[in-house]
């Protein structure tokens, strides 16, 4: 479906031309319509699937045709800062004909940050995309314009659920006219998310769009080993690729940090990522990534969902992720769009059940390849045995 078949402003039109998109995505073709006719929403997609464009288009074009006035129009709550800056920059893309204007307010940056953002929302930027405890700091202070706000969007709702932002949704929520409209974007629907979208959402219409990236497009293998084996299997594998982009994917900050270090002195050019980075340090991290300056990054769940990066060679999980919806976002990171891509996970004799439940939410086997000569024996791949769960990953 093309994107002037929806009645969008003119001047939206233009920007969405200039970024260049020329035909909807599922999410689009089925979200866009759903909100510009004024009903509350819940959807369950993924990041790749363009799900952002499919929230801010309708929600941009709302605003370009009512009242202007200094009041926030729209507050987009997300999981993490670099999600946020990353809503941001294509919401200034989408607008950039309009007079629709946007904030990021997130923590972890210094005073001046906090007066700029005071600033905005004091003024009323027309949409603020915020993460939740950032947010709750202005909203005690009693100057945001939140009193005539049309839409709330909660965008990987799942994943601020995880992360244990439940209550500060709630609390944000308090601040908020009854009289509204709410979106709700989720990867996966748990009960929790179910529960909160009784509580937050008014007769919602539903949206499904299936996960189905990653099976079909990534190469995954998996290396079964002895733990002291990973550090000399990832450094033989970013040796002998030529690879101009990886992501190493640990469960802990300390082996982010561990890794990380580790591969410096064997003269790596990699950084690390995770929540114990200032922010300035993680935008900088990721913007050398971005431009290619930085080959590989090792990096915590922080960067496993939201974060788009294009044409990412290989991903590798050096840990066991905890679960099937964690590995699933993270092998996501790869083949983006319609690129192919390749996942290894490295899975020692303690996470084999682990890696085994997450076979059974695919529904099959992960291809196990075979150690490089020199590394020795590996361990044999026991976990207890694979059954696959009836309804695959697809239906999660
Ligand atoms: P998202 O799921 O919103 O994170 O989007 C994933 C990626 O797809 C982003 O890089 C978007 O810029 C891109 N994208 C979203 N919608 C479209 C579209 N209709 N045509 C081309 N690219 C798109």
């Amino acid at each position: 479906m093309k994107f002037n078949e929806f009645g969008l402003d003119k001047s939206l039109l233009e920007g969405i031309e200039f970024i260049g998109f020329e035909k909807t995505t599922p999410v689009q073709e089925q979200a866009i319509p759903i909100i510009l006719n004024g009903n509350d929403l819940i959807a369950s997609a993924q990041t790749g699937t363009g799900k952002t464009a499919a929230f801010l288009l309708p929600i941009i074009h709302k605003i370009i045709t009512s009242k202007q006035d200094e009041h926030i129009k729209a507050l987009i709550v997300v999981p993490t800062r670099e999600l946020a800056i990353q809503i941001d920059q294509q919401m200034e893309g989408f607008s950039y004909f309009t007079s629709v204007s946007s904030i990021a307010v997130y923590g972890g940056t210094d005073g001046t940050s906090f007066s700029r953002e005071k600033q905005a929302l004091t003024e009323g930027a027309d949409v603020v995309i915020c993460t939740p405890g950032r947010m709750i700091s202005h909203l005690n202070l009693g100057y945001v314009k939140v009193s005539e706000l049309d839409f709330l969007i909660l965008d990987e709702a799942d994943r601020m659920l995880d992360m244990g932002f439940y209550e500060d949704i709630v609390k944000i929520i308090t601040f908020l006219p009854l009289q509204r409209q709410t979106l709700l974007f989720a990867a996966t629907m748990p009960k929790e998310i179910r529960t909160l979208a009784q509580r937050v959402l008014k007769n919602p219409r539903e949206v499904n769009i299936a996960l189905s990236k990653p099976v079909e497009k990534v190469l995954q293998v998996a290396y079964v080993v002895y733990n002291a084996q990973k550090k000399p299997l990832v450094k033989y594998l970013l040796r002998h690729e030529k690879l101009k982009s990886v992501i190493i994917f640990c469960s802990t900050k300390i082996s982010t940090k561990e890794l990380s270090l580790e591969l410096k002195k064997s003269g790596l050019a990699i950084e690390a990522i995770h929540s114990d980075l200032n922010q300035e340090t993680r935008e900088k991290v990721l913007i050398s990534f971005k431009n290619r300056e930085l080959n590989v990054l090792v990096a915590t769940d922080i960067l496993s969902r939201g974060i788009d990066i294009e044409n990412i060679d290989l991903i590798i999980n050096y840990d066991v992720p905890n679960d099937g919806e964690d590995y699933i976002h993270r092998i996501g990171r790869t083949a983006r769009a319609e690129a192919e891509g390749i996942a290894i996970t490295f899975i020692n004799e303690k996470e084999q059940n682990r890696f085994l439940e997450i076979e059974e939410l695919l529904g099959k086997p992960v291809t196990k390849a075979r150690l490089p000569e020199q590394f020795g024996d590996s361990p044999p791949y026991n976990p207890r045995k694979f059954k696959p769960k009836k309804r695959g990953y697809r239906k999660h």
